[in-house]
C-alpha cells in the first residue's frame, strides 16, 4: 500500500515540474523561441481544461448513477467544435481585433463598452464558479483522504490539506498569470503548464481503462458483456434531460471564463482553430473512452456504497495496483488544479478590470490616470482577487461541508453561465442586439437560475421547503421547480428551460424597444462584421483605397512634404514607380513608428486603425492615450503659460507706451497752463507798472492802489511759483521728511490758526478735541501744510451764508483719518476725481489759487505714507486724510 508520505513527495514533485515547465516557458516566450509554444497542440491541450476533476472522478460516478447521460456533457463541446467553429473563430477574430481580455470584457465592448454589464457578467460569473472552484479541491481532497484511509499509520487533516493546496494554487495563479498586463501579452507558462496538466489526466485515465479492461475484465469481449449484464446498459434515457445537458454543456464551453480564457485570450493563431475542430473532440472521445467500463467494472468489484466518484483511484487500489492509483491520483489532481488556476486567473482579470480599477479610478480622480501608476495598481488588484476568489472557494468549501452537495454543482454552474449566452451570442450576429437587451436577458436570466437551481439545488435548507412545495406565500404559480403551474419536469430541465427562454425573451424585446447609443452602434457592427474590417489575425492590411485617407491623414500629423517624402519612398521601397505605396502590413507598421514619434504610439495605432480597421480601441489603448495627451496637454499648457506671459508683457507696454504718451501730453498741457498763470499776473503787473511810470500826474490814492496791485499780483507769482516749485520737488521725489514726535491737536491748532489768518470774517472750525490726543511720529510740517490747504480751501470755496467747517479724527484699529468737513454745496461728483490733478478747479471765477493745493497735498501724503480723498455723501466739501498706522507713535 501507498503511503501517505510518498503520494505527498510525489505531489509536490509534480508541482515543482510543473511551476518549473511555466518558468521555462515564460522564460522561452520572453527569449522570443516560443514557437513551439505557440503550437496548435498546445491550444488543443490548454482547451482540455474543459475537463475538470468533475469530470475525471465525476464522469464514472455520473455513468455509475446514471448510465450514458455522461455522454452529453462530452458531447455539447464537441458540437460545439465541429458544427460551429466558424461561430469560434468569429469570437476568436473579435477577441483579437478588440484586444478582449476577459468574456466580461467582450460582453461589455460589444455593447457600448458598458461597464455596468461587465459588472453583471463578472459576478455572474463569480457566483457561478465559486462552487465550481470548491468542487476541484473537494475532489483533491477526497482522494487524498483515500491514501490517507487506506495508510493507517498517516497523520491526515483535511481542512489543513485543502487550505495547502487552495494557497499553493493561488500562488502559481498570482506568479504566471499575472506577470504583464498587455492583452497581446500570452500567458505561455500557464498554458504550457495546462497542456501538460492535460496529458497527464489523458494518459492517467487510459491506463486506468486499458488496466480495467484488459487487466481486470480480461478483454473487450469481456467487459461489453459485463456492461450488457450491468443496470447501466439498460438505463433508460430521458430524452429532456440529454437535450437540455447537451445544449448546457455547449453553452458552458463557450461562455465558461476559463475556457473563453485559453480559447480566446490565450489564442495565438486562429488558424489553430482548425486544428482544435477535430483534435479537440478526439481528446474528449478519449477521455470518455473508458468510463462506462471502468463504471461497470467498479460497481461489480466494489463493495456496495463504495463512492462511484472515485472509482477511477478506488479501482486500481483494491487491485494493488499502487503505481496506477498514484498516476491517476496525479490525473485528478491535474485536472483540479489547471481549472483552478485558470479559472482564478480569468476571474481575477474581470473582478480587477471592471470592479476594481473603476473603483479605484473614481476614487482617485483623473489624475491617477496621468500619473502613471496604473499598471502596477491593476497588476496588484488582478493579484490580490486571485487570493479573494481562491478565499472564497476555499470558504464555500468548508461552509458546504463537502458532500453530496457538492456534486450537483457542476451542472448548476453551467446552467448559470449559459445565461450569457444570448446576450453573447445576440452580440457576436445580431446587429440590432442593445445594452439594455442585454442588461435586461441577464438579469432576467439571473434571477430565475438563482430562484429555480441554485436555491433549491445548493442544499442546507437555503431555500425551506414550504417553498418548494407551495410557493412564496402559499403562491402555487411561483414554485421554484413548477414555475406557471408546468409541473412534472425534471428540476434542471425546468430551470434552463424557463431561464434560458425568458433570458432570450427579455434580450431580443428589449433590443427592440431600446435605441442604440453610438458608441453601442459602432462597436455592434464592428462585432457582426468583424471579417469585413479586421485586418486578419497578425498585423495591419489595408486595401489599396485606404493609402489615400492615411496619406491625408499623415500629411496633417508630419507636415504635407515629409507626409509626401515618407510615402513616396515606401512606393520606391516596395518597387513601384508614382503613386501611393500598397498597404501592406510592413508599410502599415512603418507609418504606425512614423506617426508615433509626433502623436505617440498608442494614439497612431488607434489612428491607423480608425482607417484600417483592422483594431478598434481597447481599454489598454484608451489608457495608453490619455497617458500621452496629457503629456501632450501639459507641453501645451507650458506653451500656453508662455504665451500669455509674452501677451501680457505686450499688454504692458503697450499700457507704458499709452501713459508716456499721456505724460507727454500732460506736460505740454502743463506747460501751457504754466505759461498762462505766469502771463496772467505778469500781463497785470506790467500794464500797471507802465501806467504808473507813463501816466502823469497820477493821484497819489491811484498811485498807491496801482502798486497794491502790482505788489498783490507779485506776491500771487511768487505763491504760484512757490506751489510749482513745492509740486515738483516732491513730484521729483527728491524731498527730505523730517520726522519728528508730536501731537496731532498740536498740529490742527497751528493750521487753523495759519490758515485762518489774515480773513477777515474766518469761518467757524467745529473740534472734538478729546479725539485729538495722538502723539504722532512724522513730518509735521508737511502733514501741517496739508491741514492748512484743506481748512484754506473750505474759507475760499464755502459757499454757505455761516460757513462752517468740522475737524473730525477717528481712530479704526490703529488706523488714524482726519475729516474736514464743510457746510458749502460741496463739490459735483463728476470733479471730485479729477480735483487732486494739477491746476484742477471747478470753478474758474472764484478768486483762489491755481488749482495746485489739492495736488501737492495729495503728492505729501503720499510721500507720507498715506493718502487724501474726497469723501462723497457729504452734504458740505469732505475732505479724509488717511495717516498711515507707523505714524502714531508708540506713546
Ligand atoms: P487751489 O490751490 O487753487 O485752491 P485746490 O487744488 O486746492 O486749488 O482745489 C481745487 C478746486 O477744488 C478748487 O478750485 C475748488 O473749486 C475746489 N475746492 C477745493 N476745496 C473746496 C471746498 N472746501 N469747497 C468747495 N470747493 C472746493
Amino acid at each position: 500500500m501507498a503511503s501517505l508520505n510518498v503520494l505527498i513527495l510525489v505531489c509536490l514533485g509534480y508541482v515543482v515540474l510543473l511551476f518549473g515547465v511555466a518558468f521555462a516557458a515564460d522564460r522561452l516566450a520572453a527569449a522570443g523561441r516560443s514557437t513551439w509554444l505557440r503550437s496548435p497542440l498546445i491550444y488543443t491541450l490548454s482547451l482540455s481544461i474543459y475537463c475538470t476533476a468533475w469530470t475525471f472522478y465525476g464522469a464514472v460516478g455520473y455513468a455509475a448513477r446514471s448510465g450514458l447521460e455522461f455522454v452529453t456533457i462530452y458531447l455539447g463541446p464537441t458540437l460545439v467544435m465541429i458544427g460551429w467553429w466558424w461561430g469560434l473563430r468569429k469570437l476568436v477574430r473579435i477577441g483579437r481585433s478588440q484586444r478582449v481580455t476577459s468574456i466580461a470584457d467582450l460582453i461589455s465592448s460589444r455593447y457600448g463598452k458598458s461597464n455596468t454589464l461587465a459588472i453583471c457578467v463578472t459576478i455572474l460569473a463569480v457566483i457561478g464558479v465559486t462552487p465550481y472552484i470548491a468542487l476541484q479541491l473537494q475532489s483533491i481532497t477526497l482522494s487524498f483522504s483515500i491514501f490517507a484511509e487506506a495508510d493507517p499509520g498517516s497523520h491526515y487533516y483535511e481542512g489543513a490539506s485543502v487550505f495547502w493546496v487552495a494557497a499553493g494554487l493561488a500562488v502559481f495563479a498570482i506568479l504566471f498569470g499575472t506577470r504583464n498586463l498587455d492583452a497581446n501579452e500570452r500567458h505561455h507558462g500557464v498554458v504550457t503548464a495546462v497542456a501538460l496538466e492535460a496529458v497527464v489526466k489523458l494518459v492517467a485515465l487510459l491506463a486506468v481503462g486499458i488496466f480495467v479492461v484488459w487487466g481486470v475484465a480480461g478483454g473487450v469481449g469481456p467487459t461489453l458483456d459485463r456492461i450488457d449484464a450491468s443496470e447501466i446498459g439498460q438505463w433508460q434515457v430521458d430524452r429532456g434531460r440529454w437535450a437540455t445537458i447537451t445544449f448546457l454543456s455547449a453553452a458552458a464551453f463557450v461562455c465558461l471564463p476559463r475556457m473563453f480564457q485559453v480559447m480566446v485570450v490565450e489564442n495565438d493563431d486562429e488558424r489553430h482553430l482548425r486544428t482544435a475542430a477535430w483534435a479537440f473532440p478526439l481528446y474528449l472521445l478519449l477521455m470518455s473512452l473508458f468510463v462506462v467500463p471502468i463504471a461497470v467494472v467498479g460497481l461489480d468489484l466494489l463493495p456496495q456504497g463504495a463512492n462511484p466518484d472515485l472509482f477511477v483511484l478506488t479501482v486500481p487500489l483494491s487491485q494493488g495496483q499502487d503505481g496506477l492509483a498514484m498516476l491517476s491520483f496525479l490525473g485528478g489532481f491535474s485536472s483540479a488544479t489547471s481549472m483552478v488556476i485558470v479559472a482564478a486567473m480569468a476571474l481575477s482579470t474581470m473582478v480587477s478590470n471592471h470592479i476594481v480599477i473603476p473603483i479605484w479610478l473614481s476614487s482617485k480622480g483623473r489624475g491617477a490616470v496621468v500619473s502613471g501608476d496604473v499598471r502596477s495598481v491593476v497588476l496588484y488588484a488582478r493579484r490580490v482577487s486571485i487570493a479573494v476568489i481562491m478565499a472564497l472557494g476555499y470558504f464555500y468549501y468548508r461552509l458546504s461541508g463537502g458532500g453530496a452537495a457538492l456534486a450537483s454543482i457542476g451542472l448548476i454552474a453551467f446552467a448559470g453561465i449559459a445565461q450569457i449566452l444570448p446576450a453573447l451570442v445576440g452580440g457576436l450576429f445580431w446587429r440590432g442586439a442593445t445594452r439594455i437587451g442585454a442588461l435586461a436577458g441577464l438579469t432576467v436570466g439571473f434571477v430565475l437560475w438563482v430562484y429555480t437551481l441554485l436555491l433549491p439545488g445548493i442544499g442546507g435548507e437555503v431555500m425551506p421547503q414550504s417553498v418548494l412545495d407551495q410557493g412564496p406565500f402559499g403562491w402555487g404559480w411561483l414554485r421554484p421547480q413548477a414555475l406557471f403551474d408546468i409541473a412534472g419536469l425534471d428540476p434542471m430541465v425546468h430551470a434552463v428551460m424557463w431561464s434560458l427562454s425568458l433570458n432570450m425573451a427579455a434580450f431580443c424585446i428589449a433590443s427592440v424597444l431600446s435605441f442604440p447609443r453610438p458608441l453601442e452602434r459602432l462597436q455592434g457592427a464592428q462585432f457582426v462584421n468583424v471579417f469585413e474590417h479586421s485586418a486578419g489575425p497578425r498585423g495591419w492590411s489595408g486595401s489599396a483605397a485606404q493609402s489615400e485617407d492615411l496619406m491625408i491623414m499623415s500629411q496633417r500629423i508630419l507636415g504635407a512634404r515629409e507626409a509626401q517624402e515618407f510615402f513616396r519612398a515606401q512606393t520606391v521601397e516596395q518597387g513601384g514607380r508614382g503613386g501611393l505605396p500598397e498597404p501592406t502590413p510592413v508599410f502599415l507598421e512603418r507609418l504606425e513608428r512614423e506617426l508615433g514619434g509626433s502623436v505617440g504610439a498608442a494614439a497612431a495605432h488607434a489612428m491607423i486603425g480608425q482607417i484600417v480597421g483592422g483594431s478598434s480601441v481597447s481599454v489598454e489603448d484608451l489608457l495608453a492615450v490619455a497617458d500621452e495627451s496629457a503629456q501632450l496637454l501639459e507641453y501645451s499648457s507650458r506653451l500656453e503659460a508662455k504665451s500669455s506671459e509674452l501677451s501680457q508683457t505686450a499688454l504692458k507696454l503697450r499700457e507704458a507706451n499709452t501713459k508716456l504718451t499721456q505724460i507727454s501730453l500732460q506736460k505740454d498741457a502743463f506747460l501751457s497752463q504754466v505759461s498762462h498763470e505766469l502771463r496772467t499776473p505778469m500781463t497785470s503787473i506790467r500794464a500797471f507798472s507802465e501806467i504808473l511810470r507813463d501816466t502823469e500826474g497820477l493821484g497819489l490814492e491811484e498811485q498807491v492802489r496801482y502798486s497794491t496791485i502790482i505788489h498783490d499780483e507779485a506776491l500771487r507769482l511768487t505763491r504760484l511759483l512757490d506751489d510749482l516749485l513745492d509740486l515738483s520737488v516732491l513730484e521729483s521725489g527728491q524731498v527730505n521728511l523730517n520726522r519728528a514726535r508730536g501731537d496731532l491737536g498740536d498740529v490742527l491748532e497751528r493750521s487753523v490758526s495759519t490758515a485762518l489768518a489774515g480773513w477777515s470774517n474766518p469761518l467757524i472750525v467745529k473740534r472734538h478735541f478729546s479725539n485729538e490726543r495722538i502723539v504722532l511720529y512724522s513730518d509735521l510740517d508737511r502733514l501741517g501744510q496739508v491741514f492748512i490747504n484743506l481748512i484754506a480751501n473750505a474759507q475760499k470755496y464755502c459757499d454757505a451764508p455761516d460757513p462752517e467747517l468740522t475737524i473730525t479724527v477717528h481712530d479704526v484699529w490703529g488706523q488714524i483719518m482726519v475729516d474736514f468737513v464743510d457746510n458749502g454745496s460741496g463739490i459735483p461728483s463728476d470733479a471730485q476725481s479729477m480735483i487732486f490733478e494739477k491746476f484742477a478747479r471747478v470753478s474758474a471765477e472764484k478768486a483762489g489759487g491755481a488749482g495746485l493745493g489739492l495736488a501737492i497735498c495729495k503728492e505729501i501724503m503720499q510721500r507720507l505714507g498715506g493718502d487724501v480723498s474726497y469723501l462723497s455723501g457729504k452734504e458740505g466739501a469732505a475732505f479724509r486724510v488717511r495717516l498711515p498706522k507707523e505714524e502714531r507713535a508708540a506713546m
